[in-house]
């Protein structure tokens, strides 16, 4: 049987990015950038006012206080159109253009308006600088500038960067398209009561949640009975997607058919049985398209096992599909909270709380009834990793976990800064 290591190299081998697409800005968002994108304008586009005021000859304020005669009054948006001179000064808002002739701003809180006929104003604020409250144009970026490259992931920030660059269409990798169906007699929908040997299928919803938030459009293909009629209906229209995901019907049942139907099917098998708890009898191939392949996991009917199966094997294809240099779920180490007995020739993943806080990490592994057990897993924050063999773990070992959500595993919210 393989290692998780050796299947994860093997999915990856055969993972590859989408081909890009242009897509409106608004519909970008978690995408990765396909090109490298070069600003159109400088940033700011002109030398401007960071506060509102007066803009003024610093050497004007060299005695520390003047009296100067206002010229204008230039709010955002507009042009000025006085040359500041010595003696005078042009009233600016923030963002505005910096007129002619002066080189510093004096905030209007440090200025006093005179009474006259002519508007003019007293300034107190030596010793001013040059330059003084003034962004210079292009200080941000130039026209010309690459801003972004092309691997980027975008978040609202890159998203708000774009727009300023004027880019209202981009170049992104597309979200792999996922199916996902469930496979077994003793499925109900959701919204059924289950009857005498029933359950539910919450397996589709489960994984349907887990690849959309791993970046997915995912459509569910509800429920395939063990048959191969049915199996073969269903998984053909699911291998139209760039990933196909199963959940069921892949272990040693009589009628555990999931793997021949696929091969029947033309998947050419990868992979079957991985040495790992939960989740032993994962399956993965790979279906040659014309144009593009598509991945197929067969994960096991277990809930549990179909969740780590998917975090172990499916998220990262799905990064590499989605063109995420970075895909990998978030490791961290830490010092066990209590005993753990393990045991058996396959390494563990058990549901665990990751605590950090000022005394360093801690890994509880909690209380959990195995595969089928998603409410105890419910309770977890991360998976703790124990490797093959019969051992007791002793409280204060040092071990490592994988976290399944990054946000949580604080045991104290963060501290304001
Ligand atoms: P299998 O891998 O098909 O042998 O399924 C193993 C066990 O997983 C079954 O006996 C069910 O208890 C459970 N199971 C299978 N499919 C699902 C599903 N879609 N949702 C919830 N539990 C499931
Ligand atoms: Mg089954």
């Amino acid at each position: 049987m393989i290692t998780v290591d050796e299947a994860l190299a093997h999915v990856l081998q055969r993972s590859t990015t989408l081909p890009s697409r242009t897509v409106e800005l608004r519909d970008a968002l978690g995408r990765v950038l396909a090109h490298d994108v070069v600003s159109d304008v400088d940033s700011p586009p002109h030398d401007k006012s960071i506060v509102d005021g007066y803009a003024v000859i610093a050497a004007d304020l060299a005695g520390g206080v003047a009296e100067l005669d206002v010229l204008e009054e230039v709010v955002a948006g507009a042009v000025p159109t006085r040359t500041v001179t010595a003696g005078t000064a042009t009233r600016i808002m923030t963002g505005a253009p910096l007129p002619a002739g002066a080189d510093a701003v004096v905030m209007v809180e440090r200025t006093e308006l005179l009474a006259g006929d002519r508007p003019r104003v007293r300034i107190a604020d030596a010793p001013l600088r040059s330059g003084q409250n003034i962004t210079r144009r292009g200080a941000a970026m130039r026209a010309g500038q690459v801003v972004l490259r092309a691997g980027q992931p975008l978040r609202p920030i890159e998203i708000g960067l774009l727009a300023e660059v004027g880019q209202a269409r981009v170049d992104v990798v597309p979200r792999p398209r996922v199916a996902v169906l469930s496979t077994g007699n003793e499925l109900v929908p959701i919204d059924a009561q289950p009857g005498p040997a029933q359950i539910r299928n919450s397996n589709e919803p489960l994984l349907i949640a887990a690849a959309e938030r791993a970046g997915a459009e995912v459509t569910g293909l509800g429920i395939a009975r063990d048959d191969r009629d049915d199996l073969r209906r269903l998984i053909g229209q699911g291998l139209d997607a760039d990933v196909l995901i199963l959940s069921g019907g892949v272990s040693a049942g009589v009628l555990d058919l999931v793997p021949e139907v696929l091969v029947e099917l033309g998947v050419q098998p990868v992979f079957h049985k991985v040495r790992v708890k939960p989740g032993k009898p994962v399956w993965f191939g790979v279906l040659a398209g014309k144009t593009a392949n598509t991945l197929v996991f067969g994960l096991p009917g277990n809930p549990v096992s179909s969740y780590v199966c998917f975090e172990l094997f499916v998220r990262p294809a799905l990064g590499v599909l989605a063109g995420h240099a970075d895909w990998g779920l978030v490791r961290v180490s830490g010092l066990l909270a209590r005993e753990h007995r393990q045991r058996g020739d396959r390494p563990s993943y058990h549901p665990a709380l990751y605590r950090s806080g000022e005394q360093g990490n801690t890994i509880e592994p909690l209380t959990w009834a195995g595969s089928g057990d998603l409410r105890g897993l419910s309770a977890a924050n991360a998976l703790a990793y124990f490797p093959a063999g019969d051992r007791v773990f002793q409280p204060g070992e040092p071990i490592d976990a994988l976290l399944l959500d990054e946000r949580i595993g604080r045991a104290e919210p963060p501290k304001k800064i």
